[in-house]
């Protein structure tokens, strides 16, 4: 049992390197992008190598919120066989992105290993694997005991089994999003850092602008990639898209030599190679702060199956559940918005989840047995109620389209984007984005949660 104290929303400070802002508001432009985490991003790279005119608003700073936050893994484990078309095409354009952006983004792989230290877990993933038979981009396999050494010597070699994703891999978050923002900007496109977006406004019931903090852009295409954000802006619009989140908590440790150069978990939790010779720690476990969507999808999400890796509990968070209730309220474009008084979200530190996640690395790796920690840090995942995202137009309003929701969204950020981009220039996607259309939530269609 993880104990959680409360634990609110904190005004954060970002981690993620600083990139230039763009200082002019233009005063048109073909489409407005909202958000600068791994979906913004990606989107507003993608429309400028096509040549699209494309502003991109952060009310903070690139990646300041989970995009900057998150552990690093492209990973499926254990994900459901729908999402994997999009995670497939999403490794493909990782693995090219240190190239195409020309940055170093901390990219690691391919290749990352679960290491399981007892049968139960193995099974699991034995039957995971099994239950994936047929979906050519699944290249997930199981590793004997004796096999783990030659995958990485210093993996060590107490372990049972792993599951091992040779087309998995990990980046920097500090460095990846900010990497891709500079890119699209070398290819045109405008980044407005502290530049929140305070309302879209509508003409004839199309697109017609955007209302920022710093005046008003012309434009008829617009994205909502705000992250947890999200859902506050379609609000603005009178759209129903109800997100949760999940707090939790990452370790940054100092450089160490002989330690594993593959990014992987263990049961204690997930390790990833930082380019300075340390490791970012990761836990599975977290909270859930309840909020009013919370309680209004609370049916649904009762159907949720309980996942035997994840140690996720609900938890009172008052302020956070009266940010939600201010924030799903209608934002004036002309006075102080709930986006700029939470420039940058960070959630208080959830608990102790960290303290044995560290204890259990000791243990598990010899290498990080005198780990020294030097940073401790939070973040807020977020998810669409069924867990599945939302990578659609929507119908009632032309020129309006969503990026968000999505759990793995470091993982599935980069075809995101690129579907998108796809989408708003009448091109046909590169992969099915059928299962994500937002209409889903509004039509009568059942409601089914994807692990
Ligand atoms: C601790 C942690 C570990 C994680 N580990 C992994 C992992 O290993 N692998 C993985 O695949 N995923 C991981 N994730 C999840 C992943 O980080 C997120 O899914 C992903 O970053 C979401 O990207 P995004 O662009 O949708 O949202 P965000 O990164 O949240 O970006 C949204 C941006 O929109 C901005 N914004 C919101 N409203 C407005 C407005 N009105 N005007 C202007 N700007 C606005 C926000 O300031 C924010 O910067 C992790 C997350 C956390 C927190």
């Amino acid at each position: 049992m993880i104990k959680f104290k409360g634990g609110g929303i904190a005004p954060g400070v970002s981690r993620a390197v600083e990139i230039e802002t763009d200082n002019h508001l233009p005063d048109e432009v073909e489409v407005v992008v909202i958000g600068g985490g791994f979906i913004g991003c990606s989107t507003a790279l993608n429309l400028a190598e096509r040549g699209v005119s494309v502003a991109l608003c952060e009310k903070g700073a690139i990646a300041g919120e989970a995009s900057g936050r998150a552990a690093g893994l492209v990973e499926y484990e254990h994900l459901s066989p729908i999402k994997m078309e999009l995670i497939a095409r999403s490794m493909e354009l990782w693995r090219e992105m240190p190239e195409r952006v020309n940055a170093d983004i901390g990219y690691t792989g391919p290749g990352l290993v679960t290491l399981y230290k007892d049968e139960k877990p193995a099974l699991a993933a034995k039957q995971w694997i099994d239950s994936m038979q047929g979906i050519t981009a699944m290249q997930a396999r199981m590793l004997a005991a004796n096999e783990i050494n030659s995958i990485d010597p210093a993996l060590g070699s107490d372990w049972h089994s792993a599951l091992y994703q040779p087309n998995g891999a990990a980046i920097e978050p500090r460095l990846a999003a900010p990497a891709i923002a500079s890119r699209a900007q070398e290819k045109g496109a405008k980044l407005i850092q502290n530049c929140a977006v305070r309302t879209i406004e509508r003409q004839a019931g199309k697109i017609h602008s955007v209302i920022t903090e710093q005046g008003e852009i012309k434009t008829s295409n617009v994205v909502i990639a705000g992250g947890t954000w999200s859902s506050s802006l379609a609000a603005q619009l009178d759209l129903k898209l109800p997100q949760l989140m999940i707090f939790a908590e990452m370790i940054s440790v100092e450089p160490l030599s002989d330690g594993p150069a593959i990014a992987g978990m263990t049961p204690a939790g997930y390790f990833r190679p930082q380019t300075d010779g340390g490791y970012s720690f990761g836990t599975a476990a977290g909270v859930i702060p309840i909020t009013p969507s919370i309680l209004k999808n609370l049916r649904d999400l009762m159907s949720m199956p309980t996942d035997v890796d994840q140690e996720i509990l609900p938890a009172l968070s008052l302020s956070t559940f009266l940010r939600e209730m201010k924030a799903n309220r209608k934002q004036a474009a002309d006075s102080l918005s709930i986006y700029e008084q939470h420039r940058i979200l960070q959630p208080e530190f959830v608990g102790n989840t960290s303290s044995a996640m560290v204890e259990g690395m000791r243990e598990y790796i010899p290498a990080f047995a005198d780990v020294k920690i030097r940073e401790r840090y939070t973040g807020s995942l977020f998810a669409s109620m069924d867990n599945l995202g939302v990578i659609s137009s929507v119908k009632s309003i032309p020129g309006l389209y969503l990026g968000t929701g999505l759990l793995y969204g470091l993982t599935t950020g980069a075809a995101t984007g690129e579907a998108l981009a796809d989408m708003i220039t009448g091109k046909k996607t590169r992969i099915d984005v059928s299962p994500y259309r937002y209409e889903r939530f509004i039509d009568g269609s059942k409601f089914e949660f994807h692990p």
